[in-house]
């Protein structure tokens, strides 16, 4: 039965003044308009699973807030490391970004708190239980009067701090459960895209790892099959590495190889894929890249790194990189074992020739072909 064929019935009719003032049409309109929110936030429960990136997010859920009521200041402390402690903070004054430096390492002295509390709760609530003033110092600054945990299977992932509304009313009872809610969704959100990022990325440098590097080689090489195009690979291995570890200790071959990390990221392109391939080897998956291009690339890459300077407990650090580029030619449909075989075979004449340069893997024709080309080393 539909509203409509309810209030065009006799019976409701000839009645309409009794269920007036009992209340019935008052409480059918509630729950109409509940169930309208209801159905809004499925909605917005659905596109919240549909965000790719924490960052997109974030800006959705702010995008649901503003629709509904502004909260003078709101922040959400995330621990991106999951089991290492990697604290982000995005913050949003009047719902517009803030750079903020939040004085926190760990949410870990919070835990508790949360098992006890595992909803939206009033922070007065969180300031009494916790009363340590050191650990309330570093919120202090947002006013916050709701405090939000994001829970899930590792335990507690970040909290969302709410500041009075900008009209500086209360916070309804109803505007709390759809945070309440909202907030339910966005932890399982905010955790789905963390641990796909622990899945594809290297925790250390934040690079795609070994097995996503191979996933996406795979899937280009089927996109260039299919449309017959190239694509190339770039295999790199620093040079005498374990001589530099030998001299300047392990720990500061791990702050070269972040940097160097770093850089090689700040120099390619977006849409490159670049990989940790192993300890001190990286990949890059150059899509729609010719062989003369991937290796002028190749060579950016090499010269950006002997530029490259780390310091360390005062000392300045430099490496080096050798480098082993092959590409994809549809004509050949060669697998990609093969693709990564030759980029390491021209990475390993680079190590012969001497290091810190770079060679592109030719073969048959091709090969005789680029021996005309001066500018090229080849296999
Ligand atoms: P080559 O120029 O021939 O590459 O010489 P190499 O000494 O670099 O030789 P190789 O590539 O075989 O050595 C890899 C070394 O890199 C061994 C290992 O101690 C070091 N290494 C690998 N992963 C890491 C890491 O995560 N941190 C540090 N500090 N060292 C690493
Ligand atoms: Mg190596
Ligand atoms: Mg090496």
């Amino acid at each position: 039965m539909e509203w409509e064929d309810l209030t065009n019935n006799p019976l409701v009719l000839n009645n309409y003044d009794l269920l007036k003032k009992i209340g019935i049409f008052d409480y059918i309109e509630k729950l109409k308009l509940e169930s309208l929110n209801q159905n809004e936030l499925i909605e917005e429960a659905y596109n919240i699973f549909l965000k790719e990136s924490v960052d997109e997010l974030v800006s959705f859920i702010i995008k649901c807030l503003s629709d509904k009521f502004i909260p003078t200041d709101l922040v959400f402390i995330l621990n991106e490391g999951i089991t290492i402690n990697k604290l982000k903070t995005y913050a949003y004054h009047n719902m517009n970004n803030k750079e903020i430096t939040l004085e926190l390492n760990t949410l870990e002295p919070y835990e508790p708190f949360f098992r006890k509390y595992t909803g939206t709760t009033s922070f007065s609530v969180f300031e009494y239980e916790i009363s340590d003033p050191a650990l309330l110092k570093p919120f202090s600054s947002f006013n916050p009067e709701i405090i939000v945990p994001i829970k899930g299977l590792s335990g507690l992932y970040g909290i969302i701090l709410f500041g009075p509304k900008i009209l500086s009313e209360e916070y309804s009872k109803r505007e709390i459960e759809y945070i309440d809610k909202l907030m339910k969704f966005t932890s399982v959100g905010i955790q789905n895209n963390i641990h796909y990022e622990h899945s594809v990325k290297d925790s250390k440098t934040g690079l795609y790892n070994h097995n996503f590097f191979i996933s996406r080689t795979n899937e280009e090489l089927a996109r260039c099959r299919r449309n017959k195009k190239s694509f190339s690979l770039i295999v790199m291995d620093i040079d005498k590495f374990k001589k530099f570890n030998d001299t300047y200790g392990h720990l500061a071959g791990d702050e070269v190889i972040l940097s160097l990390a770093n850089t090689l990221k700040h120099t390619l392109r977006e849409g490159d894929i670049l990989s940790r391939f192993g300890g001190e080897e990286f990949t890059v998956m150059l899509p729609e890249t010719g062989r003369e291009e991937a290796f002028i690339t190749a060579e950016r890459l090499r010269r950006g790194v002997e530029a490259l300077e780390v310091e360390y407990q005062g000392s300045i650090m430099k490496i080096t990189i050798s480098l082993g580029v092959s590409t994809y030619d549809w004509v050949e449909r060669i697998s990609e074992t093969t693709m990564i075989e030759r980029a390491d075979e021209a990475l390993y004449k680079s190590k012969e020739k001497g290091r810190n340069r770079s060679t592109s893997y030719k073969s048959g024709l091709l090969h005789r072909a680029h021996k005309a080309n001066k500018n090229t080393p080849c296999l």
